[in-house]
């Protein structure tokens, strides 16, 4: 068994997400089956729980099963107790109308700042989402950050594909429709800098979850796409920890209804921050007890896909998911146990 000294004390990602409500309705939406109208609320055990669980973090992202919009009171819960100079990120499609989305901005913005905090604004921009959201506010978002240069917030635009020369097409219409002077910039396959007036803002790009379900073809296989995101973070990627540091942090997911998960390994609830204490040191204590989860969160991804292709059944789901968040949770619902054999018998050595 693993010494729990291997993993960092405060290297750790959160993702809270703090609803299951969406008013999007996307076609390829992972989350459409999980609508139970879930949101977190942020009191008692819960904010004890989150308070800990956020001190030992480098990065606190809030999301949702469905858009935080729709639950703010957690959002600004969640940015006012995790205490002085912390790094944030909220995703969000924003289909509020304008002068409700504006009033979020701009209490986010106050919250952040007197904290010494800091938020980088997510924002989805890609085609699936354009034909689907009634509220589109990408130009106000641009000129709200070129006229205010909020100090403590940035924006930046996420693709839930690698269709790069959609979103380019449709931010240079947009600017140009606006009278506005930019330049895209090819800052590697996953990633370019849009800079209006001396101001970046980056556009990510993700691969999509499951294309072949809605009949799409993703430009990067999963290979290459791996390859993508181990240029981004200049190391191996490992689903287990994203945050590069001396030793690997462990990175959970915190439902709507409050059960803690590892982040792209959903297959175990590990606790429920509703009911009881979940600390990290309880969360350490979870993977070194499981093979299946010790080493993937330690051995490089693309070794650990290589052994799992090796079994035809999940070398076509690998192939068919896409997305290397997605993968460990697609594979554990076609067999779970064959799943946590392959993974727990993988020697470090032989990798
Ligand atoms: S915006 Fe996000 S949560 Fe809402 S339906 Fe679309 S993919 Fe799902």
């Amino acid at each position: 068994m693993k010494s729990k000294n291997i993993f960092s004390q405060d290297n750790h990602l959160i993702y809270i997400l703090v609803t299951d409500i969406c008013n999007v309705n996307c076609d390829f939406c992972m989350c459409n089956n999980k609508r139970k109208r879930d949101n977190l609320i942020v009191r008692g055990i819960v904010k004890d729980n989150l308070q800990e669980l956020t001190s030992k973090c480098k990065l606190i992202g809030i999301s949702g099963q469905g858009d935080p919009i729709f639950n703010q009171n957690a959002v600004f819960d969640i940015l006012k107790i995790c205490g002085r100079n912390k790094q944030f990120e909220l995703i969000t499609s924003g289909n509020i109308p304008q002068k409700k989305f504006m009033i979020f901005i701009k209490n986010m913005e106050e919250i952040v700042k007197n904290n010494g905090s800091f938020l980088r604004l997510r924002f989805s921009l890609d085609r699936h989402h354009l034909s689907k959201i009634t509220h589109n506010h990408f130009l106000w978002l641009i000129n709200y950050f070129l006229k205010e240069e909020p100090s403590h917030l940035e924006l930046m635009f996420r693709s839930i594909t690698t269709d790069k020369d959609f979103v380019e097409k449709y931010v240079s219409k947009e600017l140009e429709k606006a009278n506005l002077s930019f330049k895209l910039e090819n800052l590697n396959a996953i990633k370019t800098k849009l800079i209006i007036n001396n101001k970046s803002f980056f556009i990510c790009y993700q691969s999509i979850v499951n294309p072949t379900n809605y009949g799409i073809k993703d430009k990067y296989d999963i290979g290459t796409y791996v390859d993508c995101l181990e240029k981004k973070y200049r190391k191996d990627f490992t689903l287990g920890y994203i945050c590069a540091g001396e030793k690997p942090g462990l990175d959970i997911t915190i439902n709507p209804n409050g059960d803690v998960l590892f982040y792209g390994i959903e297959t175990e609830v590990i606790g429920n921050i509703n009911r009881e204490r979940v600390s990290y040191e309880r969360i350490t204590q979870f993977v070194t007890n499981s093979p299946a989860h010790t080493n993937l969160v330690l051995i490089p991804f693309k070794k650990i896909l290589s052994k799992l292709r090796k079994d035809v059944e999940f070398s076509k789901s690998i192939d068919r998911t896409n997305n290397p968040y997605w993968i460990i949770r697609n594979l554990s619902v076609i067999n779970k146990k064959k799943l946590y054999s392959i993974l727990g018998n993988i020697k470090e050595s032989e990798t």
